[in-house]
């Protein structure tokens, strides 16, 4: 008995952020993604075409750049030294506010849903994974 209750709080326990992994994962791809991040000019084009953008009355946490810019930007920023509370926050930008459709479009060729497939890739390397939002409904069944 006392040790099934050991085991259910070693469960409860989060694991440590593997910092050194998350450095790993972001320098391979250094060059490209410090490119595209420094390169965002800001003019916010690309939110026109995120449909979760425009179903949210342009709530700026659903805006393409706004979600790569405060995931995979911060955690280059960081150097990857990120907590994993800090990492719990991003979850949601990048799964629950973002569902890869591929659609939005920067004049200037960056790459967002690659980018944002990216920074998911680098929280699940933690355990961190998140839902994707459910599919809107059809027009006329709503
Ligand atoms: S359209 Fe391109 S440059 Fe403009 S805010 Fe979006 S990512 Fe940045
Ligand atoms: S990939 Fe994500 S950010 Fe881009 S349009 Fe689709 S839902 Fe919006």
């Amino acid at each position: 008995m006392r040790l099934e209750k050991a085991s259910d709080m070693a469960e409860d326990v989060p694991r440590p952020v593997d910092v050194n992994l998350i450095r790993e994962m972001l320098d391979r791809k250094k060059g490209r993604m410090t490119f595209c991040l420094s390169a965002c000019a800001g003019c916010t084009l690309c939110a026109e075409s995120c449909f979760l953008f425009r179903n949210h009355d342009g709530d700026p946490r659903y805006m393409p750049s706004y979600k790569v810019l405060n995931s995979l930007g911060k955690l280059y920023k960081k150097k990857g030294k990120a907590t994993r509370a800090q990492l719990e926050e991003m979850k949601d930008l990048i799964w629950r506010n973002c569902v890869l459709c591929e659609r939005c479009y920067c004049p200037l060729g960056i790459d967002l849903p690659n980018m944002i497939a990216f920074a998911r890739s680098i929280l699940r390397s933690q355990g961190i994974c998140g839902v994707n939002l459910p599919s809107p409904s059809p027009p006329g069944l709503e």
